[in-house]
C-alpha cells in the first residue's frame, strides 16, 4: 500500500435489500499486519459486508478503498487478482478432487480468466507450476500432508484450512474469512489460530467474521461490533468485551 495508507478503507458502506438495510453506513478500517474481527450476532449484515468489500454485491451507497485505490465496482475476480483473497460462509471445496487439486485451482484464479476455460487449456509447464505453488501453499498452512488425499474426505478443520491455502494462491495482502472457526472442535479452533498467527507474522493483513466472540478474543488486534446493519463499537477485544452496547447486542436479541 502507498505509505500511510490502510491495506482496507472502507467508507459509509450501505447495502439495502429493497426496504431492508443490512449494512447501515458502515465505515472502518484494516492497517498493514492487522487481524481485525468482524462480530455481531446472526444477521448483523457481516457476509454482506463481506459480500460488499469483496466485489460481490454491488454496494447501495458508500465506498471501498484497497490498498490505496478506490476498488467498489469492481468484480471480485479482479480484486483477488490485485491481492484480496476470500473464504465463503459455508466450505466452497471440490470434494472429489484432491487437496492440492483444490488449491492449484485457486492459483489460477490469479489470472484473468475464468477458471475452467483457464484449467482446460492449460501445457504441461502451466500446469507443473501451479502444482508447484499449491504445494508450497499447503505447505505453509500445514497440510503438505494431506496433499493427495480427497479434499472432501479431511475433517472440517482441515477442510477450512484447505480453504485457506486455496486462498493464499492468490497470493493475497489481504484475506478475508468468513466464520473460518464455526463449527469447529476446540483443538481445531486452536490450530486455526495457530496458522492465521503465522500468516499474520508474514505480513498477511486478515478480516474475520466471528459469530463466537471467545474465539477473536485471543487471536485479533482490533474488532468491529455490528448489529441490525450499524456499527455498534470497535476497539481492542479486553475493551469490546465490557462495552455495554456489545453486552445487549448479544444478550438482548
Ligand atoms: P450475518 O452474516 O451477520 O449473519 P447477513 O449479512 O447474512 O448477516 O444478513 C444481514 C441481513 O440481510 C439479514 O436480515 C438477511 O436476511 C439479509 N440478507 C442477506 N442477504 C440477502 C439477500 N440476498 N436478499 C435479501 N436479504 C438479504
Ligand atoms: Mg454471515
Amino acid at each position: 500500500p502507498a505509505t500511510g495508507s490502510p491495506v482496507l478503507d472502507v467508507r459509509q458502506a450501505r447495502k439495502a435489500f429493497g426496504g431492508l438495510v443490512a449494512v447501515n453506513d458502515v465505515s472502518f478500517a484494516l492497517n498493514a499486519g492487522e487481524i481485525v474481527g468482524l462480530i455481531g450476532p446472526n444477521g448483523a449484515g457481516k457476509s454482506t459486508l463481506f459480500n460488499l468489500i469483496s466485489g460481490v454485491l454491488p454496494l447501495t451507497a458508500g465506498e471501498v478503498h484497497f490498498m490505496g485505490e478506490r476498488v467498489d465496482g469492481q468484480p471480485s475476480r479482479k480484486l483477488a487478482a490485485a491481492g484480496m483473497a476470500r473464504t465463503f460462509q459455508h466450505v466452497r471445496l471440490l470434494p472429489a478432487m484432491s487437496v492440492i487439486e483444490n488449491v492449484a485451482i485457486g492459483a489460477h484464479l490469479r489470472g484473468h480468466k475464468g477458471w475452467l476455460a483457464g484449467v482446460l487449456r492449460l501445457n504441461r509447464t502451466e500446469e507443473a507450476s501451479l502444482f508447484a505453488e499449491a504445494r508450497t501453499q499447503l505447505d505453509r498452512v500445514g497440510l503438505g500432508e494431506a496433499a493427495t488425499r480427497e479434499a472432501g474426505s479431511l475433517a472440517l478443520g482441515q477442510q477450512r484450512i484447505l480453504e485457506i491455502a486455496r486462498a493464499l494462491a492468490c497470493d493475497p495482502v489481504l484475506l478475508l474469512l468468513d466464520e473460518p472457526a464455526a463449527g469447529l472442535r476446540h483443538q481445531e479452533k486452536l490450530a486455526l489460530a495457530a496458522v492465521l498467527r503465522q500468516l499474520r507474522s508474514e505480513g498477511v493483513s486478515i478480516l474475520l467474521v466471528e459469530h463466537d466472540m471467545d474465539f477473536v478474543m485471543g487471536l485479533v488486534d482490533r474488532l468491529v461490533v455490528m448489529d441490525f446493519g450499524t456499527r455498534i463499537a470497535e476497539g481492542e477485544p479486553e475493551a469490546i468485551r465490557y462495552n455495554p452496547a456489545v453486552i445487549e447486542a448479544y444478550l438482548g436479541g
